[in-house]
């Protein structure tokens, strides 16, 4: 566009500097060469500009060289006074005419005095070829740009539609998700980044779609947990009421499942008091140095008395300093320990286990049973909030968040946590834990 349009300007002037550096050349040409007539015969061919050079004598114009030849005398004479009289009082002049033919000629001329005469010197070019291939070149353009237009139009067209359509249908069929509706399955197989969108969609849904389940899961577990307890401590109470009020020794006996009942009942409170402290993430730490096989022998002791039924080994070196927060390990440990009695059957047997490995400074904590197991293919699953296998959900009741705050407090120390375990056979939850006996 921009050489469309001032290619005229651009050429009108590269020209008339040409013609001025021409009329110089003829000036010598004249005065050096003797046979300058077919010196500026040839100047004039190859440059396509005509040459006139003139004298005067005061009065009258003498021509000295015309490079067209076919101007009669009378044309030429008028021709001569027009262009004397542009020079006026310069030595130069530069100007634009146009011809009978209403071409537009450029003319320069120089006048020089040599011997005491004015000589003229003056060339002239025609540029109305340069306006057809300026017109041409502008209808090329204009072809041109319509071409690119149609070419860009069509492009963009095709591409953004395929680029767009596929999100386009992707977004009315997430309009098809509701609070209720997960099964919503997408299938692209367009460009790679829809096709990656489609699978982060379809794993988003069913992770949706496991936590609604899961969710729904805790809500039955819970109010069964709930429930279980209550029962037990409404009939328990009635009995002591109508039947055993008098009678010291069936009265403690059922007293005794009240405490108990109440106590399951506590613990499941705390746990969900837990979850929604880590859920809205105020959960807080205070952390500190002790003696983790103090806490191991407390707790052994405690589930000893507490289940005398279960046969409880605990294996642990006298010292063994850890920095983290008391409550929240024994918290850990507490939950690891109830679903170890909770998931055992027959072989009522629990080891706990706390071992250093002097290379890595880091103590293996396990607690092991001997109970119903995990299967294979929830192992990976087993910390996940809600989660239940399928063996636990035949067997036991539970929420299925312990395991979750096990997880999350562990993290919160940057201790890790896992898990053995084969169906039948029983589990061990190993964690390890820095050594620090030597500081911190
Ligand atoms: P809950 O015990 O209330 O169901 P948890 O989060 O403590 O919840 O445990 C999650 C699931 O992990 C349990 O439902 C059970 O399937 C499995 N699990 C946990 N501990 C054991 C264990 N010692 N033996 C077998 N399965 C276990």
């Amino acid at each position: 566009m921009f050489q469309a349009i001032y290619f005229t300007v651009i050429f009108e002037n590269v020209k008339s500097n040409e013609l001025e550096s021409i009329s110089s050349s003829i000036s010598s040409i004249y005065k050096k060469s003797p046979n300058y007539q077919d010196a500026l015969i040839d100047l004039s061919i190859q440059n396509n500009v005509g040459i006139i050079i003139f004298t005067d004598n005061g009065e009258q114009n003498q021509l000295i060289f015309n490079s067209s030849r076919e101007y009669d005398q009378r044309i030429i004479e008028t021709r001569l006074k027009t262009l004397k009289m542009k020079f006026e009082d310069q030595n130069i002049v530069s100007f634009t005419s146009t011809n009978t033919n209403n071409i537009k000629i450029l003319n320069f001329g120089r006048m020089e005095v040599i011997d005491g005469q004015s000589y003229y010197f003056y060339t002239s070019a025609p540029i109305e070829p340069i306006k057809t291939t300026i017109l041409n070149f502008r209808y090329l353009l204009l072809f041109i740009s319509i071409g690119v237009f149609s070419a860009v139009l069509i492009g963009s067209y095709t591409i953004s539609s395929q680029l767009s359509m596929p999100i386009v249908k992707m977004a009315s069929k997430a309009k098809q998700i509701t609070k209720t509706n997960f099964d919503v399955q997408f299938n692209s197989n367009e460009y790679l980044e829809v096709q990656q969108l489609s699978d982060t969609l379809n794993y988003a849904i069913g992770e949706l779609k496991k936590t609604d389940s899961l969710r729904k899961d805790m809500f039955a577990n819970v109010s069964h947990e709930l429930k279980t307890p209550l029962t037990m401590i409404k009939s328990y109470s009635e009995l002591i009421r109508d039947i055993s009020g008098n009678d010291p020794i069936k009265r403690q006996s059922h007293l005794d499942v009240i405490h108990a009942e109440a106590e399951r009942l506590e613990y499941l409170i705390n746990d969900m008091m837990d979850y929604s402290k880590l859920e809205s993430g105020l959960m807080t730490y205070k952390k500190q140095k002790f003696n983790l096989s103090e806490t191991l022998t407390n707790l052994k002791n405690f589930y000893s008395n507490k289940h005398t039924d279960f046969k409880i080994t605990l294996s642990a070196p006298k010292n063994a300093y850890i920095y983290a927060d008391p409550k929240r390990i024994e918290q850990v440990l507490i939950n690891l320990l109830n679903n170890a009695i909770n998931y055992s059957r027959d072989k009522k047997v629990i080891n706990i286990r706390l071992k250093l490995d002097e290379s890595s400074a880091l103590y293996k904590l396990e607690i092991i049973d001997h109970g119903i197991g995990i299967p294979h293919d929830s192992i990976d699953h087993i910390f996940e909030r809600h989660f239940r296998s399928t063996v636990a959900k035949r067997t036991t009741v539970g929420s299925g968040i312990g395991l979750s705050i096990v997880k999350s407090i562990l993290d919160a120390h940057e201790f890790n946590i896992k898990v053995m375990s084969k169906e039948g056979k029983g589990s061990n939850f190993y964690i390890t834990i820095p050594n620090a006996t030597g500081g911190i």
